[in-house]
């Protein structure tokens, strides 16, 4: 663990992902007092700032909704200092470590984490940078990398062969933000500390398995990236395939991050490449009032572009706790809501004494407003002997007062610190993962007559999606037999 004398360097502190997650989750970090004392945080971009103008903006990346965190804030900002210098020379980078020498004084250990907050186009560049003229004889170092991993199972082997002889296994921390959700930590503790849901998670009981991911609105201008990767890559190939990895795997040895990443590594191995059969692919078009603009209006998205905004796509895992059990992931932009939940679907009881009672359902509601449900079945009050569908709900604001979920980023960022890999993506299991998904991808890549199905920006998504789930056997209950009673329950 790294107690003191540490350096957190922020490689692209002028973009996108230090304005929205970075900075904001260190400063949470430092008003828990979670951060090392004597931490020093040094920015380094190209862009060209002077100490003032750093300053300026690093304070209007966090917001201070109240009086103390302005402070605060003002504190913070005493430890921050820029560097500016291109991502291929080396004089900038030594200028950079003199300025690191100069805050760390003559200390002997040096203990340096480095945030690549960078383009993939310049990683390997910054990271053989970093190594020559930047990585302390003596004390820890630590690199924090940013998705995108590649962009199939080859370009990722690429990029792990040119970081492989310069940073060790142990020294690379791969962010999946998604494993930093306090709803996906969650899984192992419901999974694994619960008997009820131990002895029922396996075939036998278990119908069919959906995880979604659901966003409200489209690129909204940044569709030049989106457009490189698409909806696959950009949410299925990693956050919700950790999601179903965590469902799926084995009961670990322990919590430690390897005997963690083991199981997940083997449950991954289980599961064969999602056959293009299995998939529906999408794109947004304007909303029906015509208020919002479809994919194609974004003016940095080709006009001919077949990129998927939408997907559902079912996976199966070939063993013996999960044989034929459909694993349906289903991932959407501009769709009619926000959400990301688990619902895993259990089989129908023994017919004879009901007839047409609906299934069990368990929810894990990743966000927002946390939650964990299981839809259950029960007597209607009274003198008939009617079911209804009822709920055990634990919803988080109402169970746990006082409720803070801190953000993802800055859990991750405090397992960095620790040096605890249990939530970051291990060399083999990004592997094991691409190798889920690159023939579908190239599929999609090389069929160029095949299109994505249109859905307005504001649906559910493809309008063939309910009948594509219900071929893997899931059923949808009329919603009129459950009704949610928010205050009935408070
Ligand atoms: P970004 O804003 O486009 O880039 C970060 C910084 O890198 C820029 O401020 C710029 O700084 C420099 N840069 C940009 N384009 C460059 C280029 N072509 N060549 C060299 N330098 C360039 O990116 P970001 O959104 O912060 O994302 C950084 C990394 O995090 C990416 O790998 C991204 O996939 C990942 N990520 C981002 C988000 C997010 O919410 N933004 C979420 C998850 C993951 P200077 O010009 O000052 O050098
Ligand atoms: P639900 O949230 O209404 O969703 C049911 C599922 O069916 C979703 O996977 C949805 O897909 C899909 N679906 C929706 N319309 C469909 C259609 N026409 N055909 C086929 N599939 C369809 O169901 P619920 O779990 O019964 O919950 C009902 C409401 O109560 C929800 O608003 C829920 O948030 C609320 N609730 C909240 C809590 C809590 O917060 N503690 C507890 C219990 C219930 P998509 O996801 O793709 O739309």
């Amino acid at each position: 663990e790294l107690k003191g004398n540490t350096l957190i360097v922020v490689l692209g502190a002028s973009g996108d992902l230090a304005k929205k997650k970075t900075f904001p989750a260190l400063f949470g970090l430092y008003r828990n007092g979670f951060l090392p004392n004597d931490i020093k945080i040094v920015g380094y971009a190209r862009t060209k700032m002077d100490h003032e103008e750093y300053i300026k903006r690093v304070k209007s990346y966090i917001k201070t909704p109240i009086k103390e965190m302005e402070e605060q804030l003002g504190q913070f900002v005493g430890l921050c200092s820029y560097i500016s210098g291109q991502y291929d020379q080396d004089e900038p980078f030594i200028h950079l470590r003199k300025h690191m020498e100069e805050l760390e004084g003559d200390r002997e250990e040096r203990n340096r984490v480095f945030y690549m907050a960078l383009p993939p186009s310049v990683f390997i560049s910054v990271s053989e940078h970093l190594k020559r003229n930047c990585y302390p004889e003596k004390g820890i170092t630590r690199l924090i990398v940013e998705k995108p991993f590649g962009k199939d199972l080859s370009s990722s082997r690429k990029l792990q062969k040119a970081l492989e002889p310069i940073w060790k296994e142990d020294e690379l921390f791969r962010i999946d933000h998604y494993l930093g959700k306090e709803m996906v930590k969650n899984i192992l503790v419901l999974r694994f500390g619960n008997e009820f849901f131990g002895a029922t998670w396996n075939r036998n009981h278990i119908h069919n398995v959906q995880i979604s991911f659901k966003e409200p609105f489209g690129t909204e201008g940044r569709g030049g990236y989106f457009d490189e990767f698409g909806i696959i890559r950009d949410v299925m190939q990693n956050h919700l395939l950790q999601v179903l990895t965590l469902l799926a795997m084995e009961r670990p040895m322990s919590f430690s991050a390897e005997d963690i990443r083991d199981e997940k590594v083997r449950v991954l191995r289980a599961c064969p490449a999602v056959e293009p059969k299995n998939v529906i692919i999408g794109q947004y078009k304007k909303s029906l009032d015509g208020s919002k603009p479809g994919y194609k209006d974004d003016d940095t998205v080709p006009e001919d572009s077949r990129c998927p905004t939408f997907c559902a796509m079912a996976c199966f895992i070939k063993n013996e706790r999960w044989d034929g059990v459909p694993f349906i992931l289903k991932a959407g932009k501009a769709l009619n809501e926000q959400k990301t939940e688990i619902r895993i679907q259990f089989r129908d009881v023994t017919s004879g004494i009901f007839k047409d009672i609906p299934r069990n359902e368990l929810v894990i509601r990743v966000q927002p407003n946390e939650s964990v449900y299981i839809k259950m079945n029960s007597k209607q009050p009274g003198l008939s002997m009617n079911t209804v569908v009822t709920e055990l709900d634990l919803t988080y604001r109402r169970r746990f007062s006082d409720l803070k979920i801190p953000e993802a980023y800055e859990s991750l960022i405090l397992d960095a610190l620790k040096g605890d890999h249990s939530n970051f993506v291990r060399d083999d299991e990004l592997d094991a993962s691409w190798r889920i998904f690159t023939p579908l991808l190239h599929y999609l890549d090389e069929h160029e007559e095949i299109t994505p199905m249109e859905y307005p920006y504001g649906s559910r998504g493809p309008l063939v999606l309910d009948e594509f789930t219900a071929s893997y056997g899931y059923r949808f209950s009329d919603p009129k037999t459950y009704q949610w009673t928010q205050s009935a329950s408070s």
